[in-house]
């Protein structure tokens, strides 16, 4: 599947265990931002789980004939909003409690950029990278039969995530058109743009987190000519990411990919560096000069981007980082004790569930797109993104000068108002 995959994993045993417990860290932000919020208890326990989990085992027939049965998950945080929404990764570390915080993260998202969904997300328990197509088709389609019930265009609607494509969602959409028996586009997004996909959905991550250094680099004075940036991760949201960043004469000093990293203070030549990364996105093996991500992570530039796994910049290395702005790429990469550490230091942390929302948000073109029938312009896709990247970001900024907090918090209670105003408004909680 290579280098489409939509994000590139880290590997280091350090990283591996800190991810395993994501839903411990949103749910004791969502208890900080709850308490600011004046919210009575039942909504911090209304909020903390899921309200729907679905956990399936999918049989498979691998090519070898052998059938092997793989776990599967799909959570609904909140559907007070609307129809839930989010991707579903395929990762061997995936785990229920993760699937479970990041449907929680995608409520969050939806609430703070306006859009009318709440969160889902789901998992399946593999390893992409040592499975044929064939194998990954059964599996997908195996997916949507599994969860089928519980999912369409005006209930749940999936999406791509980690190491999960456009391919895959087209697989996907095709089975579950042959269980309803009528065609039905608007049930997933990120699919190919012959399957009523959306121009500029591929990019719509790394366009959404280039707007939000566009806005940090204007707030801060910051000139993104010569800014020295360090892009952690090199797949679909890292890569791209970087090449936007070296078109406008920004001067990447370090990429980063599964086995190992690059880092030159003179920058790097990036559009050279994607064209010779493999089928699974990897360069950092033509060099005999690498560096672990653990390193490039403490390097000096001026914005930090981690943009491949959760939990890479905790209580343990926050100290060490030597950037003034740390941009949230990937989902969680950094622990609520580190941005508390980079706060005190007066690093800017600009987290996740802004930063990485264009994703989610062209999603929702896409899905507006299909229950239109009527597709956009690139153009379009693209100024409506940055207009909504805009207007998120200066609520959330509001928000955090209106009461004193990081933006990490601010952006919990953003999101947190529209579900909860939501439920209290449908009856199912008191606010
Ligand atoms: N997987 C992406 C995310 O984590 C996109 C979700 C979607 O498009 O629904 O935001």
């Amino acid at each position: 599947m290579g280098s489409n995959l939509q994000a590139t994993e880290v590997k280091s045993q350090k990283v591996n265990n800190e991810r395993k417990n994501p839903q411990k860290e949103f749910s004791s932000i969502l208890k900080e931002a709850t308490n600011i919020l004046g919210y009575s208890k039942d909504v911090f326990d209304f909020l903390k789980e899921p309200m729907r989990f679905l956990e399936v085992n999918i049989p498979v027939q691998m090519d070898n004939g052998q059938t092997k049965i793989f776990r599967g998950y799909r959570a609904q945080h909140n559907d007070a909003n609307g129809p839930t929404k989010g991707g579903i990764r395929f990762h061997p570390d995936v785990t229920a409690d993760e699937v479970k915080a990041l449907a929680g993260w995608m409520s969050l998202k939806c609430g703070i950029t306006g859009l009318p969904y709440g969160g889902a997300k789901g998992g399946i328990v593999c390893e992409p990278r040592n499975m044929s197509a064939n194998e990954l088709e059964r599996l997908s389609r195996g997916y949507v039969r599994a969860v089928s019930q519980l999912v369409g265009p005006t209930k749940d609607i999936p999406a791509p995530d980690m190491y999960t494509n456009s391919q895959i969602m087209a697989w996907m959409l095709d089975e579950y058109d042959h269980i309803r028996e009528f065609d039905s586009p608007g049930f997933i997004t990120g699919k190919p743009l012959v399957l009523g996909g959306s121009e500029g959905r591929e990019t719509a991550t790394s366009k959404g987190v280039l707007y939000t250094l566009q806005i940090v680099s204007e707030l801060k004075n910051m000139p993104l000519e010569g800014m020295k940036v360090i892009v952690q991760g090199f797949g679909n949201v890292g890569g791209h990411l970087a090449y936007y960043l070296h078109e406008l004469g920004v001067k990447v000093v370090g990429i980063a990919d599964a086995l190992g990293a690059i880092y030159d203070t003179d920058g790097l030549d990036i559009p050279d560096l994607l064209g010779r990364r493999d089928s699974f996105g990897i360069v950092s093996g033509l060099f005999d000069n690498i560096i672990t991500n653990e390193e490039l992570l403490e390097k000096e530039c001026d914005v930090l981007i981690p943009a491949a796994i959760g939990g890479v910049i905790d209580e343990g290395n926050a100290h060490k980082l030597n950037c003034q702005i740390v941009i949230e790429a990937a989902n969680g990469p950094t622990t609520k004790e580190a941005i508390q550490l980079l706060d005190d230091r007066g690093i800017l942390v600009v987290p996740d569930i802004l930063a990485n929302s264009g994703g989610v948000i062209v999603s929702y073109f896409e899905w507006c797109q299909n229950n239109q029938g009527y597709y956009w312009t690139k153009e379009t896709v693209e100024e409506r993104l940055k207009e909504k990247i805009h207007a998120s970001f200066l609520n959330v900024q509001h928000t955090a000068d209106q009461f004193g907090i990081n933006m990490k918090t601010a952006a919990y209670i953003e999101g947190i108002r529209k579900i909860a105003e939501a439920s209290g408004l449908r009856g199912w909680i008191k606010l």
